[in-house]
């Protein structure tokens, strides 16, 4: 029997350069992002301006982590305690975090089986709930009928700010990903698609949404020192009327992100090469059901997920299991209690009123979800979907 033996949370080195800069900022000492020789421009607002030309947007705050940027942007973009805030239920622990942090009520929206938000189901939470707001997550880098979202956020005068975590580099119907929003949240955690351990890029192209998050990420009066942030006078009453939250980034981390950013559209396409061959071999899997992806979307396939459908849902605890002891690490959405990185929404106990989202839990609970780290090439992509094959017939014929 097969054995896969690379593992499943092994990064790529940091480019050689990254390291030849973060040595540099080592010996500097110059860690803070404010402690830099007069006329000299530190790396985090040079990443902050390498990345708003990247992404094709006016402003870029970098920040502590994607949560943060979550619960930054959510602030900046005029959350208050109490307010209604609507958000696809499929999203990671950080996006519901934030909404509680900012001490806003969440409206769950439910998902298809295709993991996209269910459209008809947010024009009826829209309407029904009156929320001005919806942060829609791209869950596992499936971007949703954008036209269909943006003409209901339309209608209903609600801002829509974009958790890109999984969507960094992504577009749909050639506009970024992040590009659609008020406000776009993107991560560069370990398991992102540039990786400085934690991290989080926050963009815009409005001025005072920009002004408030920058003074929220913990500027104190030294915002003029930003790489992509608005003029001075955007600031002039903004800085004294928000508090400082204290979430900025450093120059190490921005250090080891900027010499990343060059390689990231290459990743993409390495990803992909890798997703497709994954998804060409699960495909041909009678026990599994693969989605087909919306024409509209431009992916970066750093995850993969799949349906078991052909498996009775109290075995897929053991099918994981057994795919496991082959060394290929599945992670299955179905639980109804949290483990490790993944989580369902009605575990999220600290919220209020948590829904009974049917659509969402059937979706869920035979959605089984893998990463796809660089490390592996396209021959353990089919060794890894072989040994998948083999396992989920085992566990379909014991039904
Ligand atoms: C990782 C992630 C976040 C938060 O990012 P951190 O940098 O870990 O705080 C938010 N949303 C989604 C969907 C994520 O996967």
């Amino acid at each position: 029997m097969k054995q896969f033996h690379k593992s499943f949370t092994q990064q790529e080195a940091i480019p050689q350069a990254g390291i030849g800069r973060a040595v540099e900022v080592l010996q500097s000492g110059r860690l803070h992002r404010y402690n830099t020789v007069p006329g000299d421009v530190g790396e985090t607002a040079l990443l902050e301006q390498e990345y708003s030309a990247y992404q094709g947007a006016d402003f870029c705050l970098a920040v502590a982590s994607g949560g943060q940027a979550i619960q930054i942007a959510l602030r900046a973009a005029g959350i208050e305690p109490g307010s209604k805030i609507l958000a696809n239920a499929y999203t990671l622990a950080p996006v519901p975090g934030a909404i509680h942090a900012v001490g806003a009520a969440p409206v769950f929206v439910e998902i298809g089986d295709d993991w996209l938000t269910d459209t008809d189901d947010l024009r009826r939470k829209a309407e029904e709930s009156g929320a001005k707001f919806f942060m829609l997550s791209h869950m596992r880098g499936h971007i949703a009928d954008m036209d269909a979202i943006r003409s209901i956020c339309d209608e209903f005068s609600i801002i829509l700010i974009e958790d890109c975590a999984h969507t960094m580099g992504a577009a749909w119907k050639g506009i970024k990903s992040g590009n659609f929003g008020k406000v776009a949240c993107f991560s560069t955690q370990t398991y992102k698609h540039m990786n400085s351990g934690e991290g989080g890029l926050l963009t815009t192209d409005d001025a005072e949404i920009a002004a408030r998050a920058t003074i929220l990420s913990g500027s104190y009066m030294l915002y003029e020192r930003h790489g992509a942030s608005p003029p001075p006078e955007a600031f002039e009453t903004i800085r004294l009327e928000t508090p400082n939250c204290s979430a900025r980034l450093d120059n190490l981390r921005a250090a080891i992100l900027r010499a990343q950013l060059p390689l990231l559209d290459d990743n993409i396409r390495r990803w992909n090469e890798r997703y497709r061959t994954l998804e060409d071999s699960l495909r041909n899997i009678a026990a599994i059901r693969t989605v087909e992806r919306p024409q509209h979307e431009a992916y970066v396939g750093s995850s993969i997920q799949f349906h078991l459908d052909g498996v009775a849902v109290d075995r897929i605890p053991a099918f994981i299991e057994a795919c496991l002891a082959r060394g290929v690490e599945l992670k299955w959405f179905g639980p109804e209690d949290p483990v490790a990185f993944t989580s369902r929404y009605d575990s999220w106990r600290y919220i209020d009123n948590i829904p009974h989202l049917p659509k969402t839990l059937k979706a869920l609970s035979t959605t089984c979800d893998m990463r796809v780290p660089l490390t592996f090439d396209t021959a353990d992509c089919r060794d890894i979907a072989e040994i998948i094959g083999q396992e989920a017939e085992k566990a379909a014929a014991k039904h």
